[in-house]
């Protein structure tokens, strides 16, 4: 029996359950299968006599891509969450594959002339939306130009796919240390970071450049010079390595930007943004400066005012007194812990994993209506993993995963991973979380999670609910994955809210041994806690992103990369870069969103607008606005444009005024006049 049979090709009746215990050698297999079985599909298509349609060409190419998007997403997951390296090694080899393969068929004249004479009048409105995505996709490939135009556009954007991954690879690779002569001098960590870290035979501890070693120091270690000389080699630990290969990526993405006839790269990446243009990110960025930048320069006052408690004759704050990272700075951490006295490990009494996954199911089937059932038979790539089947009054919406506990090899962050595509009357949608919320030494039904990590399992969450809400569109091109990128974030920046919010956590933190709820005055310390040094935090994003424009934003020729780090850096933040040190080869941003960091604060500025519907309710689980942004914000995925989608929810553009008072909330009201 076969599969669906989309244009008159049989397909495989395995589409779909893609297996996760493939060899590395049957992976590369598998994936140049169906390469090759894609390619005989576009060739077909591109080579059809007959008149194109939607039902001849548009839907059997997307039917097409969709596979090859699965290959592209099986490798990834693979690559990002196997224990075996050699099978990890053949996924990335499959998802690259599969990108060089896509990268080749986007120039494809024939396709392409096809495509465009494919007669839309009379179609949806959302069919033609797709269908000039797919176009306009084409054409920033470089379709129209002439043949040995098209060739050296492909093999620049090669090369810029290689760099972009060797830059990312150093990062991850290169690892400096500093090393300590006692115990004495991690004082002010917490007691298991000092067993976790004890002295060598040579009676030295050494405390390396990577996260889970790297952040404490910056957030707790009381003696400065260590904090100081590891800031060194973190700033570092990717120079000189990373030095020429950024500017080679500089010099390659302005050269693919300009032969297809852009002012500069910024320009080409921003077109198919919300933003449109470099010149409307920059009055953004400085929209954003100008309301937080009194208020972040008085929170770096009240920074130094503390630490001159320490040290009397400071007269400044130096970047390890300051540089706020993931957990947060020295002062501005001192200044929490003494004004609201919150200790935000003493939360993880309350916030067993499976209560928190419970309870955010539970939400999940009040708010959207969705219930969601352990499926403990399908098959994962890891035991510790969970998937999870979604349905909405019967109709089955699609499967997640949960992939919460860290293990070697695996990716170290947390995201959303796309497991499969949904097409509607093809397939249904796949995603996973990977994360590295708890100790693997506990079992799952024991382990604890830290608040900051509920917060962040809810954001990836956001965008688990987007991909599955939108998963099964009637066109590819209006996928949840073709959202505008600079819209993406939104989504999940607002479903964090709902682990802040106290009267939704309080539903399901408990301690299960008391059975005792969060005391109340500890959430509204805690909430007080997380308003302060926001504008501060703001500031440093409105700085990254002056620079992820700037780097890309001209001509890079003779561009001096860590001098324009500084300068730029210098433009917005009140204390300057020094120029020892070479962040800029370690801003691992500069390869996925190389001009548009700015993603994330435009994000949250449209994502606290789609708040105040809530607001307004006075309740996050008010069950009519929160049908409604699942129907207006999530499930149309990208099937009208962003700024339309947002429109629609709020009956009006989205503005400012909502952030302006969250970023300005954890300061002092200003002077009586
Ligand atoms: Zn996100």
């Amino acid at each position: 029996m076969t599969g669906i049979e989309p244009g008159g090709v049989s397909w495989p009746p395995t589409v779909g359950v893609f297996p996760f215990d493939l060899s590395a050698d049957e992976l590369r297999r598998r994936g140049t299968a169906e390469i090759e079985a894609v390619r005989a599909e576009l060739l077909r298509l591109a080579n059809d006599p007959a008149p194109a349609t939607i039902e001849n060409l548009v839907a059997p190419l997307e039917r097409a891509v969709a596979r090859l998007r699965d290959a592209n997403f099986q490798g990834s997951i693979m690559f990002s969450a196997h224990v075996d390296e050699a099978t990890r090694t053949a996924g990335r080899e499959v998802a690259e594959a599969c990108e060089r393969f896509w990268n080749q068929q986007l120039v494809d004249p024939k396709l392409h002339a096809r495509l465009r004479s494919v007669d839309l009048v009379g179609e949806e409105e959302s069919t033609q939306f797709a269908v000039q995505k797919m176009l306009r996709d084409m054409r920033r490939a470089g379709v129209e130009k002439l043949p040995d135009q098209r060739a050296e556009l492909l093999a620049t954007a090669n090369e810029i796919e290689r760099v972009s991954n060797q830059f990312a690879e150093n990062i991850a690779r290169l690892e400096r240390a500093v090393l300590l002569d006692g115990p004495g001098r991690l004082a002010g960590l917490p007691p298991d970071y000092a067993t976790a870290h004890a002295p060598g035979p040579d009676g030295k501890i050494r405390i390396t450049t990577q996260y889970p070693d790297f952040l404490p120091i910056m957030a707790y270690c009381d003696d400065a010079s260590v904090r100081r000389d590891l800031l060194f080699e973190f700033m570092n630990r990717a120079y000189p390595e990373n030095e020429a290969v950024l500017s080679e990526l500089l010099r390659l993405r302005a050269k693919f930007a300009k032969d297809l006839g852009y002012a500069s790269w910024a320009a080409y990446a921003l077109e198919t943004k919300m933003v449109e243009r470099p010149a409307a990110a920059r009055e953004f960025l400085d929209r954003v400066a100008g309301t937080i930048r009194a208020a972040a320069i008085g929170e770096l006052g009240q920074f130094l005012e503390r630490k001159r408690k320490d040290f009397p004759e400071a007269e400044r704050l130096e970047a390890w007194d300051s540089e706020v990272f993931l957990g947060g700075g020295y002062y501005d951490g001192k200044i929490r812990a003494e004004r609201f006295g919150v200790d935000v490990r003493a939360l993880r009494a309350y916030l067993p994993y499976v209560r928190v996954r419970d309870g955010l199911f539970d939400l999940c089937r009040e708010l959207f209506g969705l219930r969601i059932e352990a499926v403990p038979s399908a098959p994962t790539w890891h035991a510790t993993v969970e998937a999870f089947d979604v349905t909405r009054d019967g109709t089955h919406l699609g499967r997640f995963y949960l992939d919460v506990v860290p293990r070697k090899g695996k990716y170290g962050h947390a995201a959303c991973f796309p497991v499969r595509q949904g097409l509607a009357g093809v397939s249904w949608p796949q995603s996973a979380l990977l994360c590295n919320f708890l100790d693997p030494t506990v079992p799952l039904a024991e382990a604890r999670m830290d608040w900051r990590d509920v917060v962040i399992f809810f954001h990836e969450f956001g965008h688990l609910l987007h991909a599955l809400l939108a998963g099964r569109p009637v066109r590819l091109w209006n996928s949840p994955w073709n959202v505008e990128w600079d819209f993406v974030e939104a989504p999940s920046q607002l479903f964090e809210e709902w682990a802040r919010d106290p009267a939704t956590l309080n539903r399901f933190a408990r301690d299960p041994d008391t059975g005792e709820r969060i005391p109340a005055e500890l959430l509204r310390r805690l909430h007080d806690a997380d308003a302060f040094g926001r504008a501060n935090r703001g500031l440093r994003q409105v700085a990254f992103s002056t620079i992820s424009l700037d780097y890309y934003d001209r001509d890079p020729t003779g561009v001096d990369v860590a001098e324009l780090f500084r300068t730029s850096w210098g433009k917005v933040y009140p204390r300057p870069q020094s120029a020892t040190y070479h962040p800029e080869t370690a801003f691992g941003h500069l390869t996925g969103y190389s001009a548009f960091y700015y993603t994330y604060l435009w994000s949250v500025v449209i994502a606290r607008d789609l708040l105040t519907p809530f607001q307004a309710r006075q309740s996050l689980t008010d069950p009519e606005t929160a049908r409604r942004y699942a129907e207006e914000i999530l499930a149309p995925g990208s099937v009208r444009p962003a700024a339309e989608l947002i429109r629609r929810f709020l009956g009006r553009d989205f503005n400012f005024d909502a952030f302006e008072r969250w970023t300005l909330e954890g300061q002092p009201p200003p002077p009586a006049k």
